[in-house]
């Protein structure tokens, strides 16, 4: 048994990968301030001997005596992580600083929650670890990205300096069940649209590319990545490989709801990337044949009764 933080425990990855580990029969210490998670996604947790809930900010430093930690704590979706830049640069770079001082001090191992947004709007298709990306710095995303890539440097340079023991994985899009309703991302938004009736929004033309990976693919690889012992640090690319835009997305979620919404196009806001898939031949090479497991059509499926359930209230977020 291993006593492990998981700061962001209370988010959409974090709730499943808390769950996943004290299933696995660990210790778990759950940090969040809750800015974009909630008790809720955890409290089928609580009565767990084994599971801890700290509400504490990461940006702090903050003394725990662990032998793992998984650092996702991080808004994710563009409208929550745009809505204070600032705040979200803070919790992404001092996050980091804080996280792996305190891995240092403790000799745990840390596995960072990076992300496929390294790469900015890729001019290299798909993307492959070693394509360093094309982000641009002052834009509405930069909070994020360049926050994502100041920590991966931080990463790094504790490990090389200072001897920590880090892994990196570049997460790209990930989707399923506990992602909040009005979270603003593609998968939630399309499925509660089309769940109301109300109109599909896609942004621009729709033939903009994202590779959705269902979340327990994700929380396999994150585990396979923290668990490498032959001092891989990555970065690793995790995500499902397979290619859709953003139209057959919102054509596949009207299929499976057999909804009535129309689809109907508002503005691509600033910087939004044209096209993005994961290159996973290193994943598969370093992780134990580590590969996605479900599929677009099942994950949805599943997301989708999630979100009908929620709306008829007969389970909470
Ligand atoms: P989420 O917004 O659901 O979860 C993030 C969690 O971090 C929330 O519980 C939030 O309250 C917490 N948090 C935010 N700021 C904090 C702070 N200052 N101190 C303590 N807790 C704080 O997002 P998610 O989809 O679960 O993402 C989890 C991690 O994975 C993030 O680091 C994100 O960047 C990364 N990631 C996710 C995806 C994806 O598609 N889901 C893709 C790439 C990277
Ligand atoms: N998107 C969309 N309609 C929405 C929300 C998002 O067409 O209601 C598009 C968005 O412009 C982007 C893609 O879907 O091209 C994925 O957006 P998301 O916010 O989920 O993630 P990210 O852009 O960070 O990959």
């Amino acid at each position: 048994m291993k006593r492990i933080l998981v700061t962001g425990g209370a988010g959409f990855v974090g709730s499943h990968l808390c769950e996943r580990l004290l299933n696995d029969g660990h210790e778990v210490i759950c940090m969040d301030n809750y800015f974009t998670g909630r008790k809720s996604k955890i409290l089928h947790l609580m009565d767990n001997p084994y599971f801890e809930l700290i509400r504490h900010d990461v940006t702090m430093p903050y003394f725990i005596e662990v032998d793992e930690i998984y650092n996702l704590a991080c808004p994710a979706s563009p409208v929550h992580y745009q809505h204070n830049p600032i705040k979200t640069i803070k919790t992404s770079v001092l996050g980091a600083i804080n996280m792996l001082g305190l891995a240092k001090r403790v000799g745990a191992k840390i596995l960072q929650a990076s992300t496929s947004e390294v790469y900015g709007d890729p001019e290299l298709h798909p993307q492959p670890e070693h394509y360093w990306g094309h982000v641009n710095p002052i834009g509405i995303r930069s909070c994020y990205d360049e926050g994502k890539r100041c920590a991966e440097s931080l990463f790094v340079n504790y490990h090389e300096s200072n001897g920590v023991d880090v892994k990196i994985i570049r997460i790209f899009n990930t989707y399923g069940p506990k992602m909040e309703p009005d979270d603003g991302r593609v998968v939630s938004n399309f499925i509660m649209q089309a769940l109301h009736g109300e109109d599909i929004t896609i942004f621009g033309d729709g033939k903009q590319t994202r590779s959705f990976q269902y979340v327990s693919d994700l929380v396999e690889g994150m585990i396979q990545m923290m668990n490498t012992e032959d001092g891989f640090i990555g970065p690793v690319n995790i995500g499902n490989p397979v290619e859709f835009t953003m139209l057959e997305l919102a054509e596949n979620v009207i299929k499976l709801t057999k909804s009535k919404s129309k689809i109907i196009h508002l503005p691509l806001p600033a910087d939004d990337p044209t096209q993005r898939q994961p290159d996973i031949s290193l994943a598969f090479e370093k992780l134990n044949g580590w590969s996605p497991k479900i599929e677009l059509k099942n994950g949805l499926v599943d997301t989708i009764t999630y979100f009908d359930q929620l709306i008829k209230n007969e389970i909470q977020v």
